[in-house]
C-alpha cells in the first residue's frame, strides 16, 4: 500500500508535456521527480536517536528520489515539534542500492582471504557450504565455535541472533564492541540509558564530548530554539568543532582532563555554598554515613556492621534534626527528615566503636585538591571561567548533551561520574530542562517477545506474557521493596546468565590476540599496582562472569557470521590484529550485507542482504515506532536477512541429514535436531518473510500495551509511525523512570526525584562511592581525575576521532553524493603548526604511526586544530585509505580494567550493559610526510 493522498502528497506525480514555450531543462526536471508511487522509509541502522520518518519516491521500479515526511507532532505543549527530521545521509540514502560496491550474488572467495577474488554461486551452493562448516565446528569444537559478532543493524539483530541462538553460538554484546555504553552512568545510576529528554527547556545547556552539528543533525535545531528563548549554550571540547559557532561559550578543555574540569566546578560549587541540599541528601548516596580506614578510604556504615544478622543493604543517615542514626529506606527517598550532609557520630560496631559522617563531608575533603587554581595546569581552563560556569550550573536548570565520545576514552567512567556530580550537587535531573543522556531502545515489547515465544499469534504471546507475570511477581516477593522498575532491572540481569549475549572481552583478550596488549604496564593507568592478568584471573575465579566467559580459551572459533556490522574497520585494536590471530583459526567467515566492505573483502562466502528501501523494517525504538516499507525489489538476488537465516535453517537440515547426523549438544546440555532448525526459526512455518515478521512484532507490541490495541504492519504502512502508548516491560523502558509521553512530558528519571523511587544501585541512590575492592586499590572509590594512560607509546601527538559528518558508522562513506560533499577520501585534521615542524602541507599523505601500527591519510590543515592534536572522524572503511589500513591500526584497543569488578551491588552484567569495553582516545602517535605511489 502507498503512503496515503491526503499527507500533502500526491499518490502519482507525473511529468507534464512540455509546452511549447517551456525550456528543455524544466522538462527534464520535471521528468526527474515524476514517480509512480510512494512509501514511507527511514534508515533502520544505529543511527540515533533519528527515527526519520520520509517519503521515498519510486518510478519504473527504481527509487528515484527521497523526502523528509515532516509530520512528527510536538511531544510536549510549548515545545517546537521536531520536524523536518532528516539528514544529508537520508536525503541520499536511495543512491546506495544502485552503488558500484553492492553485493547483488552469493559469492565465494576463490583467491587468498582478502584479495577480493569471489566468483558468483548459487544460493544452494553458499547455504550448503555454510551449513557444512557450521555442521564441521559443532563436530568438532561445540557450538560455542560458531560466532557472531553483534551489532545495532535492526533487521540483523532480529534474524542473525535468532539464528546464533538456536544452533547454540555466541553471539557478542553490540554495545562492548561499539561502546556506546556508558560506564560512569551505570557506576552512579545502575543503568546507562537515560533517553535524550528536552533540549528546549534547558537554562543551561552544556554540550560535552559531542559535536552535535555533525552528529545530531534532526534535533539540532533545538539548540537554535532554546538559545532563541534565552538559554545558554556552552561547548566543552579541545578542537573548534563546528559546533562551535552555535555556542555561547566554547571552553578549549585539554584533551582527557574532562574530570579534573568537573571537579573543579565541584569544588567551587561545594565551597561556595551553592548546592542544592534536599536534591543531594535525598537522591544521592552522598547524605549515607561512612566510616574511613587509617588511609582514609571511606567504606558505608551497614547494618551488619552493628547487627550479627544484620544486612549488608542497609544503610544510615544522620538526622539532622536530633543527630540520630536513622536506616536509610531501600524502597522511598522522599524522607521526611533532613538526612544531614556534615558532623559525625560515634556508632557502636560489632568491632568496636567507630566514628561514622556522612559521605559528603568525606567528598568535600576529597575536592580541596581540584581548585580552579590547582586545575588550571591540568584542564587549560582560566579559573574565572571554571568560576562562572560552576556557578551557571548550579543556579540554571542544566543539561549535559553528552556524546557517544564520552564512553570510549580510557577513564570514560570518571568523565561520567564527575559529570553525574556536577549535576547532582545542582539538583540537575529528573526536572524538566535537565539531565544527562545516552542512549536506549525500549518499548518494542513485541520483539522481545517474538523472540522468546514458542507459537505464532496471540496465544503465544499470552503464555509469554503470563509466565513473565509470574517471574516479576516472585522478584516482588523475594524483595518487597522493589520499585516496577527495580523489578525489571532485576529481571534483565538474571535473564543475562541464561542469555545467549556475552561481554565480547573474553573472546578478544582469549581470541583475538589481546592479551599481551592489555597486560603492557605503560599503556594502562599508572596506578595499577598489579599485572593486568592478576585483575583478569581474579574476576574469573570469583565467578563474577560465571557462565559469561566464552567462547572459552579450549574452543577453537570456528565459524564467523558478520550481518550488518564490519568488524574489521570497527574493532579498536585494528584490522591487523584479528587478521594474525583470530582469521586463521576460521574455516568460514560469512559476510551478509549489502555492500563489499573491509570485512567482507576478508570473508569466503558473501551473502546479500536486501538494503533497507527493499525490505519492511523499523527504525531502533524510542517513543514511537518508525516504520519503513518495501519500496522496490531487493536488487540483483538479495533477500532480507530474515529469509536469509530461514534458508540456512533448512541447509542445515539438509546437509545434516546427507551426512547421516540427527543432532548437536547445546552449551546448556539441551539437543537440538538439525531438521527442528527451520521449524523453530519460523514457528512453525509462520514467520517466512519480512512482512510476517514485522506484523507479528507490531500486533505481539500492541498486544503487550506498548502500541495502541488492534495495530498492525498495515496501520504502520498507513501512517509511518506509530507513537508508543506506554512503557512496557523492558528494563530500558522502565528505567526512564518517568510517565510515559502518552501520559505527560517525558523527562527521564522524574520518579526518582518526584516519588522518591530508588535506583537500581546498591545504596538504591545515585551512588559516588563505589567500594568495590578494584576501585579502592585504583584509589577511584570516588570520583578522580587521572591522566590519560600513555597508550600507544611516547609519542609528541594525541590522536582523537569522533563521530563523522558523512555516515552511520561505515554505511554511507561510499554514497558518491556524500563524496562530492567533502574532499572525497579520508583525511586526519592536523594544526598547521604541528604540519610546518614536519614539512607537511595540506592534502600531502602522511603516515600516523605508534608502537601499535600505522597507517596513510591525507592530511588537512587547519587552525581550528589545536597543536599536538590530530583528529581522523571515525567510518572511513579501511579499503578507502591507502594498503587498506585505516585509524584503527594506531589504536590498542585497551580495556580499562576496572570494568571486570563484579560481585558488588550493580557490579553485574546485563545485555548492554556492565562490562569491559575498548576504548579509542586519545591515541599517543606522531606523523611524517608519506609518498603514495599512483
Ligand atoms: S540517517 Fe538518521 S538522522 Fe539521517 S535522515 Fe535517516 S534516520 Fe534521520
Amino acid at each position: 500500500m502507498a503512503v496515503p493522498v491526503g499527507h500533502g502528497i500526491k499518490e502519482k506525480g507525473t511529468a507534464k508535456p512540455a509546452s511549447n514555450t517551456q525550456r528543455a531543462s524544466e522538462d527534464r526536471y520535471r521528468a526527474k521527480i515524476a514517480y509512480d508511487y510512494v512509501r514511507w522509509g527511514t534508515h533502520c541502522v544505529d543511527c540515533y536517536p533519528g527515527s526519520c520518518p520520509y517519503y521515498v519516491f519510486v518510478k519504473d521500479g527504481r527509487i528515484v528520489w527521497e523526502e523528509v515526511a515532516g509530520r512528527v507532532p510536538s511531544r510536549s505543549p510549548g515545545e517546537p515539534d521536531p520536524n523536518p527530521m532528516g539528514c544529508q545521509k537520508g536525503a541520499a540514502w536511495s543512491s546506495q542500492l544502485y552503488g558500484p560496491d553492492r553485493i547483488l550474488y552469493p559469492m565465494r572467495r576463490v583467491g587468498p582471504r582478502g584479495s577480493g577474488k569471489f566468483e558468483r554461486i548459487s544460493w544452494d551452493e553458499a547455504l550448503n557450504a555454510i551449513a557444512d562448516a557450521i555442521i564441521d565446528a559443532h563436530q568438532e569444537q561445540g557450538p560455542e565455535s560458531v560466532v557472531r559478532e553483534g551489532t545495532p543493524e535492526m533487521a540483523a539483530v532480529q534474524a542473525a541472533d535468532r539464528f546464533v541462538g538456536l544452533i547454540g553460538g555466541v553471539i557478542t554484546d553490540l554495545n562492548g564492541s561499539i561502546n556506546d555504553f556508558a560506564p560512569g552512568h551505570h557506576l552512579v545510576f545502575g543503568k546507562f540509558y537515560p533517553i535524550p529528554g528536552n533540549l528546549f527547556d534547558a537554562e543551561l545547556t552544556i554540550i560535552w564530548h559531542s559535536n552535535p552539528a555533525y552528529t545530531v543533525i534532526p534535533f539540532f535545531h533545538y539548540l537554535v530554539e532554546s538559545r532563541y528563548r534565552g538559554s545558554e549554550v556552552v561547548l566543552v571540547s579541545p578542537d573548534v568543532s563546528p559546533t562551535h559557532s552555535h555556542v555561547d561559550f566554547h571552553i578549549p578543555v585539554e584533551v582527557g582532563t574532562d574530570p579534573a574540569l568537573a571537579l573543579a566546578m565541584c569544588q567551587v560549587i561545594v565551597s561556595e555554598g551553592l548546592y542544592d541540599e534536599r536534591f543531594v541528601a535525598t537522591q544521592t548516596d552522598l547524605s549515607l554515613l561512612v566510616v574511613c580506614d587509617k588511609d582514609g578510604v571511606p567504606r558505608y556504615l551497614r547494618q551488619s556492621d552493628m547487627y550479627k544478622d544484620g544486612s549488608d543493604e542497609v544503610f544510615y543517615h544522620l538526622r539532622s534534626e536530633d543527630g540520630e542514626l536513622v536506616e536509610a529506606s531501600r524502597s522511598n527517598l522522599l524522607v521526611d527528615y533532613r538526612p544531614a550532609l556534615d558532623g559525625e557520630i560515634k556508632v557502636r560496631t560489632l568491632d568496636g566503636p567507630v566514628v561514622a559522617t556522612p559521605l559528603f563531608s568525606v567528598l568535600s575533603r576529597r575536592l580541596e585538591q581540584y581548585t580552579p587554581e590547582a586545575t588550571r595546569s591540568i584542564t587549560g581552563v582560566h579559573p574565572d571561567v571554571v568560576r562562572m560556569l560552576a556557578r551557571k550550573a548550579a543556579t540554571k536548570r542544566t543539561r549535559i548533551l553528552m556524546g557517544m565520545g564520552a564512553n570510549k576514552a580510557y577513564h570514560s567512567d570518571l568523565y561520567q561520574r564527575t559529570m553525574n556530580l556536577l549535576l547532582a550537587l545542582g539538583g540537575n535531573w529528573g526536572k524538566k530542562g535537565t539531565g544527562i543522556n545516552c542512549w536506549a531502545a525500549s518499548q518494542l515489547d513485541g520483539a522481545l517477545l517474538m523472540g522468546m515465544k514458542t507459537r505464532v499469534g496471540q496465544m503465544g504471546v499470552e503464555e509469554l506474557l503470563r509466565a513473565l507475570d509470574a517471574a516479576e511477581e516472585a522478584l516482588r516477593s523475594e524483595d518487597p521493596t522493589r520499585s516496577d522498575e527495580l523489578v525489571a532491572i532485576e529481571f534483565w540481569r538474571r535473564m543475562a546468565r541464561t542469555g545467549r549475549m556475552v561481554p565480547p572481552a573474553f573472546f578478544w583478550y582469549w581470541h583475538c590476540g589481546y592479551r599481551d596488549r592489555w597486560n603492557r604496564p605503560e599503556w594502562n593507568d599508572p596506578a595499577m599496582k598489579r599485572a593486568f592478568d592478576d585483575y583478569f584471573k581474579e574476576a574469573l575465579e570469583s565467578g563474577w562472569w560465571e557462565g559469561l566467559a566464552r567462547p572459552r580459551p579450549e574452543i577453537q572459533p570456528r565459524v564467523l557470521i558478520e550481518c550488518g556490522g564490519n568488524i574489521l574497520r570497527r574493532t579498536r585494536g585494528g584490522r591487523r590484529i584479528l587478521l594474525e590471530n583470530l582469521w586463521p583459526k576460521l574455516r568460514m567467515i560469512v559476510t551478509v550485507d549489502f555492500r563489499m566492505s573491509a570485512t567482507a573483502r576478508h570473508s569466503d562466502i558473501l551473502l546479500p542482504a536486501a538494503q533497507h528501501y527493499e525490505k519492511t523494517g523499523y527504525h531502533i525504538p524510542i517513543l514511537s515506532l518508525v516504520f519503513s516499507d518495501k519500496s522496490v525489489e531487493p536488487a540483483g538476488e538479495a533477500k532480507p536477512e530474515w529469509e536469509i537465516f530461514s534458508e540456512l535453517c533448512k541447509a542445515l537440515g539438509r546437509r545434516a541429514r546427507a551426512r547421516g547426523i540427527d543432532s548437536f549438544e547445546l552449551p546448556n546440555g539441551g539437543v537440538m535436531r538439525y531438521d527442528e532448525l527451520w521449524n523453530r526459526f519460523t514457528l512453525d512455518g509462520h514467520l517466512t518473510t519480512q512482512d510476517r515478521v514485522i506484523d507479528e512484532v507490531i500486533r505481539d507490541s500492541a498486544y503487550a500495551g506498548t502500541l495502541p490495541a488492534g495495530s498492525d504492519i498495515e496501520t504502520a504502512r498507513r501512517q509511518g509511525y506509530i507513537p508508543f502508548t506506554g512503557w512496557g516491560r523492558m528494563a530500558m523502558a522502565k528505567g526512564q523512570a518517568s510517565p510515559h509521553p502518552a501520559e505527560g512530558e517525558f523527562v527521564p528519571f522524574r520518579f526518582h526525584v518526584e516519588r522518591g523511587d530508588p535506583y537500581p544501585t546498591l545504596t538504591r541512590r545515585a551512588q559516588f562511592l563505589i567500594e568495590h575492592p578494584f576501585f579502592v586499590e585504583a584509589g577511584e572509590e570516588l570520583p578522580v581525575h587521572k591522566q590519560p594512560p600513555k597508550v600507544g607509546g611516547d609519542y609528541p601527538l594525541r590522536m582523537t576521532t569522533g563521530h563523522n559528518r558523512w555516515s552511520i558508522h561505515s554505511m554511507n562513506m561510499a554514497n558518491h553524493w556524500l563524496l562530492q560533499t567533502h574532499r572525497g577520501e579520508p583525511f586526519a585534521w592536523v594544526s598547521p603548526h604541528d604540519a610546518e615542524k614536519r614539512g607537511v602541507r595540506d592534502h600531502d599523505y602522511i603516515r600516523i604511526f605508534n608502537d601499535i601500527g600505522s597507517f596513510v591519510v591525507r592530511a588537512r590543515l587547519s587552525p581550528a586544530q589545536r597543536p599536538g592534536l590530530v583528529t581522523v572522524y571515525n567510518g572511513w572503511d579501511p579499503l578507502m585509505f591507502p594498503g587498506w589500513e585505516g585509524p584503527n591500526e594506531v589504536e590498542a584497543g585497551m580495556v580499562k580494567y576496572l570494568g571486570f569488578a563484579g560481585g558488588y551491588g550493580h557490579l553485574v552484567y546485563a545485555p548492554l550493559e556492565w562490562q569491559p569495553v575498548p576504548t579509542d582516545r586519545p591515541m599517543f602517535v606522531d606523523f611524517e610526510r608519506a609518498e603514495v605511489a599512483g
